[in-house]
Formats: structure tokens, C-alpha cells, sequence
């Protein structure tokens, strides 16, 4: 399908880049992305994404906006404290951008629902803080096979990872086992430098625009690690398979999604 004459000056910046050009929006518009999560790390990649012409967009999260959120979700405004998140975010992508197809999930994600929630989707975006929704996210999309973008914060720290099941290591892979409560503190615990889930919610964003586009070197194999309060920022090569590994590997013993593997108490950044 043809762009309309409103989706060539929208996407001009795009149509012109090397790499993108009319294909790349073509590809954008007709891809489909599950945010989990939308608070600081959903807010930029769902603002991106949606600026980018991403035709469908699911975002799922059960809160709803309060005060202490605005200091770094950006997606909310003060006039949507109170209200789910989820629809303050669908509001804002409404506006930003009429080609978003938007799917409002007002739940809380767990293993009952998540299998079904990421089936429709052809990436799914981590954007939770907490260990159990990480461990959960990562062993539903290697279950199905489906590409998915793992980052976490604290502090003034920051990680991101694509994983491809197939073509390279999972969540699982590098972090075996889920932490116990109270082991690493969490945002709530630590805080966290607001700029600092939006430096780290961008590069997701451009993670998944890379995939979709099909341009580029993903963050497959390798995990980006940023330290802002010096600016250090890594690119850490990953083990390219573990035989062992309990979900993707060669004897899995994770091979259906059992609520008792993920029970922790969350936390919403
Ligand atoms: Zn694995």
C-alpha cells in the first residue's frame, strides 16, 4: 500500500535515511509491538515507537498514574494522576500519532495472561522493574519464539539486551536464577535518575526499530551497559550459547510457564 501524501511529510526524516527509506516505513507501519510496562522505561519507547509509525501498539500495565511517577514517565501529565496508565499513555500516542493502532491491556502482567498477551505481537518490549516480570517476559517469549527487548535501571545505572531466541543467549542465560527479595535493591528502594530510564528506554526504542527495519547490529549476544554518572557505556559480549541453560537450552527444564517460578514482590518504576 501506498504512503498517503500526510505519511510522506510525517516520515520524511525516515524516508530519506539510508537504511530506512520507503521499505523501512513500510515495514514500521505494518509491525506490531507489546510494551509491558508503562512507566519510565514504556514511557520513551511508546512515544518513540509511536512517532516512528509503528501501525500497532499494545501496552499493558495495571496501575494508574500517580505523583511520584511524573518525576520520570514521561507519557503521563498531571492532569492523569488517577487514571489507568494505560489509558493516559493511549492518549498520548492518540495524539501524537492517528496511524497508531493502539491496545490498551489494563492488567497486571503474570503467568496466567502473558502467554496470550504477547501471542498477537511480533516484538515484545520489557519495560518493567521488577525480577519476576524479567524472568516471566524472557521465558514466555523464548517459549514462543518471539523477539523481545530486555532493559532494567537503578539508580543511575542502566542495561539493555535484545534477545532472538535461536540466534542468541536469553535473559536466563546470563541470569540464572531470580534474586531474592531484598537482595538488589529496586527503584523504589534506590531511586533513580529520571533522564536515566529515558537514556535507556531510547536505546530499546531504537532496538526494536532496528528489528523491525531489519538494519543494523542488534544488541543480540551482547549486553549494553551504561553507567551515568561517568558516562561509561559498554558494550559486554554474552556467552553465544549455554548448553545448560533451563529454557533455551539443550536439556530445558522450563518448558511451560508455572506461576510458582515467578513470585516476587513487584515494583513499578
Ligand atoms: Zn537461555
Amino acid at each position: 500500500m501506498a504512503l498517503t501524501d500526510e505519511q510522506v511529510e510525517r516520515y520524511a526524516r525516515h524516508l530519506i535515511l539510508k537504511g530506512v527509506g520507503v521499505k523501512g516505513q513500510k515495514r514500521l507501519l505494518a509491525s506490531s509491538v507489546l510494551i509491558i510496562g508503562a512507566g519510565g522505561l514504556g514511557s520513551p519507547v511508546a512515544l518513540y515507537l509511536a512517532a516512528a509509525g509503528v501501525g500497532r501498539i499494545g501496552l499493558v500495565d495495571g496501575d494508574v498514574v500517580d505523583l511520584s511517577n511524573l518525576q520520570r514517565q514521561i507519557i503521563h501529565t498531571t492532569a492523569s494522576v488517577g487514571t489507568p496508565k494505560v489509558d493516559s499513555a493511549a492518549a498520548s500516542i492518540r495524539a501524537l500519532n492517528p496511524d497508531v493502532q493502539i491496545d490498551a491491556h489494563r492488567e497486571l502482567v503474570d503467568a496466567s495472561n502473558i502467554s496470550a498477551l504477547i501471542e498477537p505481537y511480533d516484538l515484545v518490549i520489557d519495560a518493567t522493574d521488577n525480577f519476576a516480570a524479567k524472568f516471566l517476559i524472557n521465558d514466555a517469549c523464548v517459549l514462543a519464539n518471539k523477539p523481545y527487548i530486555h532493559a532494567g535501571v537503578v539508580g543511575f545505572a542502566g542495561q539493555v539486551m535484545t534477545v532472538v531466541p535461536g540466534e542468541g543467549p536469553c535473559y536466563r542465560c546470563i541470569f540464572r536464577d531470580m534474586p531474592a527479595a531484598g537482595e538488589i535493591p529496586t527503584c523504589k528502594e534506590a531511586g533513580v535518575l529520571g533522564a536515566v530510564v529515558g537514556i535507556i528506554g531510547s536505546i530499546e526504542a531504537t532496538e526494536a526499530a532496528k528489528l523491525i527495519v531489519g538494519v543494523g547490529e542488534p544488541l543480540i549476544g551482547r549486553m549494553l551497559t551504561v553507567d551515568a554518572l561517568t558516562m561509561n557505556i559498554r558494550r559486554v559480549p554474552l556467552p553465544k550459547h549455554v548448553p545448560d541453560c533451563p529454557v533455551c537450552g539443550e536439556h530445558p527444564t522450563i518448558t511451560a510457564i508455572d506461576s510458582a517460578n515467578y513470585i516476587q514482590p513487584a515494583c513499578a518504576i
